[in-house]
């Protein structure tokens, strides 16, 4: 799509590092996204990042509506006339991370996530949807690889922390696209992934999501301390209770959380609320 660089350029665009502005416009990419996303005619689309807008026109090919966030001002009369004449997109001129999400899931509905995102705030981005959405479907973003590989993590493996362990509370994460950075313009000094999360009702049943917060957050304080120090430490415990929580969760003495599943934090937070230590 050389005439998206050709708009930007016709309007004096200067591209803003600091909102980690590295555009796509590959068609073939953009639609192989879109398919990756699962996105149908009877769902909305959340875009974080409109951009120079070939996302956000891909993305309304299949999808019943778009609303698409942008920061920068300077791109509207561009997106004025990469998205002339489609119907079905409302673009929202400001910064995502101050708007309203409740109020935003009450207009859009059921919906998905799909968005190039901004580097600088590509975590912060995901964990809002992973632990305050109520109506999204799931999230299909393009992220930086080395985060694409936390996102998506195996226990045990360097890549698997905190991060990995509150995304698998709500759904299941897996990188579905490698994207090499010569597909970007400007050129980033990484390559990236498209990493996809399907968020699932009761995907790991506990009594309380703030109390496997919690421990996972303890669990991965200090990596190489073992969790039993990790809960004496976080929750102020005695050695003992510490211990009797960890069996009563059938978590063996002495290992450390970051060897451990999802399911023996979501078995351990439920421990920890039984025994009124969390809510
Ligand atoms: N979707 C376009 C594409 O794929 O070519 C642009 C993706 S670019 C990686 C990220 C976009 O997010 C930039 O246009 C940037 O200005 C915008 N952005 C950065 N921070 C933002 C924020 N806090 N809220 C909304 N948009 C933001």
């Amino acid at each position: 799509m050389t005439e998206i660089r050709e708009v930007l350029a016709r309007h004096g665009f200067g591209f803003k590092k600091q909102y980690g502005q590295n555009f796509l416009t590959d068609v073939n990419l953009l639609r192989a996204i879109v398919g990756d996303a699962g996105v149908d005619g009877t769902a909305a689309v959340l875009e974080i990042g409109a951009g120079a807008g070939a996302l956000t026109r891909a993305l309304a090919e299949r999808a019943k509506r778009v609303v698409s966030f942008e920061i920068d001002r300077s791109l509207r009369p561009v997106l004025e006339e990469t998205l002339a004449g489609v119907q079905n997109v409302e673009l929202v001129f400001g910064d995502f991370a101050r708007c309203d999400l409740a109020a935003l899931e009450e207009r859009l509905g059921r919906y998905f996530v799909v968005a190039n995102l901004p580097y600088y705030i590509t975590t912060p981005i995901v964990m809002r949807f992973v632990e305050h959405a109520r109506l999204c479907a799931g999230m299909c973003v393009m992220v930086q690889e080395e985060v694409a590989a936390r996102f998506a993590a195996r226990p045990g493996t360097p890549d698997y922390g905190a991060v990995t362990a509150a995304i698998a509370l709500r759904g299941r994460c897996e990188i579905v696209r490698k994207v090499p950075r010569t597909m970007f313009f400007p050129r980033p000094n990484v390559d990236s992934a498209v990493v996809r999360i399907v968020f699932e009702e009761d995907r790991l049943p506990v009594l309380s999501q703030s109390a496997y917060r919690a421990v996972v957050r303890a669990a991965f304080s200090a990596r190489r301390k073992t969790l039993e120090n990790d809960l004496m430490s976080a929750f102020s415990l005695p050695r003992a209770s510490a211990r009797e929580l960890l069996l009563a969760a059938g978590i063996a003495e002495g290992v450390r959380g970051e060897t451990l599943p999802p399911e023996s934090f979501a078995r351990l937070a439920d421990e920890l609320v039984r025994n009124k230590i969390l809510s």
